[in-house]
């Protein structure tokens, strides 16, 4: 039976991104810890019960890589959705909290994320449109899994008007308008790891700053909020500077950059304003796994670079990407998968 909102009882605040609030609760009928995320859905109450119906699919979704689903409702001006509580967090949260993640603990998220993702496709022929670290969830069980993937196509819609889902973990292909496929995920993946793996948003490095190489990464970068999403005029205006390449990627006039900008950017001396930064990276060259202190091996360097490969047709699928050496000839256990989780916690 699916759980309903008069069997939780709040118990603390988990975080809250662009799109909803979550928070740990108690669910007094089956006596355990779950999560309840609330999404603010301004929507027509035939528009919520239509995305109440999609959300449905999250019942068939069984996987060891996907969080689990409890169950779904309307409450006042929101959906609420209960889930399986992961007990340390997100890998954001873990990162900024514990420092960059390991290379080999890394590679192990690559392949849960790979799995889940191949999951969700295979089975459900659902594309997940949202892979970033604040979704890939750990467990001190020492499990990862993936959340808060599209499954109810109202859903985005109802979201969409409110807050536009470009995000900085978008792909080449997707902020210049093209359609969704499973390889634009596949970048997002790219994206995260070297983020996990380096601390800090790859982006954040401003495009002429190698003088300032040797200092400490996180403190010669420009810090940039990975999760800021546009407003759709300046999604618009993003799209429309798709093709065009500058080289410095300022096309818009000082004062709207400054408006565009919406987050913090300072530090290093240097700015990138969100549109800036959806230009570089339709115009630039991919980042890549690297950083001028830290040696990572070529299997890992390669496979962040076959998962940003700019052009979608030559980037490697999910099948292809689970057959890497760097995955395949990975040594870490579940054991150690559990160690690690377990000391994120008892800091
Ligand atoms: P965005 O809204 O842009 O997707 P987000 O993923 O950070 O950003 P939410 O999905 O609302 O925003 O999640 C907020 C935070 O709650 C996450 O960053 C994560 O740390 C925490 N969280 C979400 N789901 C769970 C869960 N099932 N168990 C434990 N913590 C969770
Ligand atoms: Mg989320």
């Amino acid at each position: 039976e699916l759980v309903k909102n008069e069997d939780l009882e709040v118990l603390a605040d988990l975080g809250a991104g662009n799109g909803g609030t979550v928070t740990k609760v108690w669910n007094k009928k089956r006596n355990c810890i779950m999560a309840r995320k609330l999404i603010l859905v301004d929507a027509k109450p035939a528009i919520k019960k239509q995305i109440l119906r999609e959300l449905q699919i999250m019942n068939d979704c069984a996987s060891p890589y996907i969080v689990g689903y409890y169950g779904c409702f309307p409450i006042d001006v929101h959906v609420g959705i209960v889930m399986e509580y992961m007990d340390a967090g997100s890998l954001d949260y873990i990162y900024r909290h514990n420092g960059p993640v390991s290379i080999e603990i890394t590679g192990k998220v690559a392949e849960a994320v790979l799995r889940g993702l191949m999951y969700l496709y295979d089975v459900h022929r659902i594309i997940h449109r949202d892979i970033k670290p604040s979704n890939i969830l750990a467990n001190t069980a020492g499990e990862i899994k993936i959340c808060d993937f599209g499954v109810s196509g109202e859903l985005i819609n109802s979201i969409a008007n409110t807050f536009v889902g470009t995000s900085t973990y978008m792909s080449p292909e997707r902020i210049q308008g093209a359609a969704y496929t499973i390889k634009s995920d596949v970048w997002s993946l790219g994206i995260s790891l070297i983020e996990l793996a380096l601390g800090r948003f790859p982006f954040a490095e401003p495009p002429d700053s190698s003088s300032e190489a040797d200092a400490s990464d996180s403190e010669a970068q420009a810090t940039f909020d990975a999760n800021a999403t546009l407003p759709l005029a300046a999604q618009r205006a993003a799209l429309d500077l798709g093709g065009n390449s500058n080289g410095n990627g300022n096309n818009s006039p000082p004062h709207e950059r400054r408006r565009s900008r919406g987050v913090s950017l300072a530090g290093g001396g240097s700015t990138m304003s969100i549109l800036d930064l959806l230009q570089h990276i339709v115009n630039e060259p991919a980042p890549k796994l690297y950083s001028p202190r830290k040696d990572f091996p070529q299997e890992a360097v390669d496979f962040v670079e076959d998962c940003l490969s700019k052009d979608p047709a030559t980037r490697k699928s999910p099948q292809e990407l689970l057959k890497s050496s760097w995955i395949v000839d990975s040594k870490v256990t579940k054991a150690d998968l559990e160690k690690w989780t377990k000391s994120t916690v008892e800091e």
